[in-house]
C-alpha cells in the first residue's frame, strides 16, 4: 500500500509571534489538508470530540475546536461540535460546558450525538467482521455528510492508548441501540457479558458502585452486591478500577481491539470516500481515558498536533512521534520506574498499544504507511506551495 501524508506540527514554540502558536499552527495545518476536498458548501460536519467528565479536564480545548470550526465554515460546512453520551446526556453536556465546550466558546452548537437516552442511533452491518456483525452507530454522526475527528491523544488503562481510531470506534456509537439494546458495551466485553464479581476477593470499598456512571450496581452494607442487568451499560470502568481485582470483564486485547476496529470500519462506513479528517492532540497525555473521574499528570511532555485523513496513519504517526518522547518525572511514569525513551504508554498501562494499528490495517481500516510532513508555522496560502 502507498504511503498516505500526514501533516505534522509540533508543540515547541521558540519564538514569540502568534504565527508560531499552536493554534496558528492549527489553522496551517487545516490550511495544508484543503478541507474543500473534503467539505462541499452546506455539508454539516460532526466535529467529533470527547468532552471529558467532571474530573478528566485534560480534553481538547475550545480554542483548537474553535480554529476546527472556522475552517469549516471558511468552505461553506455547517459544523457542529459533538459527543456521545458517557454518562447521562443532559448531565453529559452540563460536563461539556464545565470543560468550556459550548455553542459561544467553540462557535457552533454542541449536541449528544446519541440523544437525551444514549440511544439515538442507527444500526450498521460490519462488512468483514469477526466478532460483531452490526453495531447502532450514533444519529449526528450517522447523518452528518462530513466528520472531522478531533481527538485527544493520551494513554488508556484498557486498550494502551486512545487516538483516532478509538474516537471513531467507541466514541462513534451508542452505548444503547435505538431499541434499547446493549451496545457500545459490547465492545468492552464478550457476548455481551455482565462483569463478574469474586465475593472472596472484594473488600466493600465501594469504589465500583461510585464509578458506575449508569448507577447499576447495588452494595448493601457489606452484605450483597448486584449488578442490575438491564441497567449496566457494560462498559467496564467498574472492573478497570476495582483494585482488588474482584471485578472481571474477561476480554483479551486482541479481541478488545478488533470490536474497536469493527465498530470503526461501521462508523466510516456511514460516510461517503474522503468524507473524513483526523487530528490527533498529542498534548497532556495523561496515562488514562478522558472518561475517568479523574486526570493524572502527563507521562510525556506536549508533542503537538497530526492532521491527516487514514485513522490508522494519524494514529501510528501519533504513536512514533510520542515513543521517541522521554518519560516525564513526578508522573505514573516515574513511578513505575519507566524512565528510557520508548513506549509510555505500553509501558504504564502494561499494555500492547501496537494492536489497533496492525488489526486495523489488517482489517482494512486504513495504512500505517505514512508521510509525514512537517509544518513550522502558519504561513500564507500562496507560499505553501515553496516546501
Ligand atoms: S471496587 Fe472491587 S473491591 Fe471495591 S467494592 Fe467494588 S468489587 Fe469490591
Ligand atoms: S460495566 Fe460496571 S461500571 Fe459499567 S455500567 Fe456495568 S456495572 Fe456500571
Amino acid at each position: 500500500m502507498s504511503k498516505v501524508k500526514v501533516f505534522y506540527a509540533s508543540a515547541r514554540s521558540k519564538v514569540w509571534n502568534y504565527e508560531h502558536s499552536l493554534p496558528a499552527k492549527l489553522e496551517e495545518l487545516l490550511d495544508r489538508i484543503d478541507l474543500s476536498k473534503y467539505i462541499t458548501a452546506k455539508d454539516k460536519v460532526a466535529v467529533k470530540t470527547h468532552f471529558g467528565s467532571q474530573g478528566a479536564f485534560r480534553v481538547v480545548r475550545p480554542v483548537f475546536l474553535r480554529k476546527v470550526v472556522n475552517a469549516v465554515k471558511a468552505v461553506g460546512g455547517k459544523p457542529f461540535i459533538t459527543d456521545t453520551t458517557r454518562i447521562e446526556s443532559l448531565e453529559y453536556l452540563e460536563v461539556a460546558a464545565e470543560n468550556g465546550i459550548t455553542h459561544l466558546t467553540c462557535g457552533a452548537p454542541v449536541l449528544i450525538a446519541d440523544g437525551i437516552r444514549g440511544q439515538d442511533s442507527t444500526p450498521v452491518k460490519i462488512e468483514g467482521h469477526k466478532h460483531i456483525s452490526e453495531i447502532s452507530v450514533a444519529n449526528a454522526v450517522y447523518f452528518a455528510d462530513a466528520m472531522i475527528v478531533v481527538s485527544h491523544f493520551k494513554g488508556h488503562i484498557q486498550a494502551g492508548f486512545g487516538g483516532a481510531i478509538k474516537n471513531i470506534g467507541m466514541g462513534g456509537v451508542s452505548p444503547k441501540t435505538h431499541c434499547g439494546g446493549h451496545n457500545r458495551g459490547r465492545l468492552h466485553s464478550v457476548d455481551d457479558k455482565l462483569p463478574a464479581w469474586d465475593k472472596k476477593k472484594c473488600n466493600w470499598c465501594g469504589r465500583c458502585e461510585e464509578i458506575c456512571p449508569v448507577e447499576a450496581i447495588k452494595i448493601d452494607k457489606k452484605k450483597s452486591y448486584e449488578i442490575t442487568d438491564e441497567a449496566c451499560w457494560r462498559c467496564g470502568r467498574c472492573a478497570r478500577i476495582c483494585k482488588q481485582k474482584a471485578l472481571d470483564m474477561p476480554i483479551t486485547s486482541e479481541r478488545l481491539n478488533t470490536h474497536i476496529i469493527e465498530a470503526s470500519k461501521a462508523v466510516m462506513s456511514t460516510f461517503k470516500p474522503k468524507k473524513v479528517i483526523f487530528i490527533n492532540f498529542m498534548i497532556e497525555m495523561q496515562p488514562e481515558c478522558d472518561c475517568m473521574p479523574t486526570a493524572d499528570v502527563p507521562v510525556v511532555n506536549d508533542q503537538g498536533i497530526i492532521i491527516g485523513d487514514d485513522p490508522v496513519a494519524v494514529d501510528q504517526a501519533s504513536m512514533d512521534i510520542v515513543c521517541k518522547a522521554k518519560p516525564l518525572p513526578d508522573s505514573l511514569a516515574s513511578d513505575m520506574e519507566v524512565t528510557e525513551i520508548g513506549d509510555t504508554f505500553a509501558a504504564v498501562n502494561k499494555k500492547e498499544t501496537h494492536l489497533s494499528l496492525e488489526i486495523g490495517e489488517k482489517m482494512g481500516l486504513g495504512t500505517r504507511q505514512y508521510e509525514l510532513i512537517t509544518v513550522v508555522k502558519k504561513m500564507k496560502k500562496s507560499k505553501l506551495s515553496d516546501e
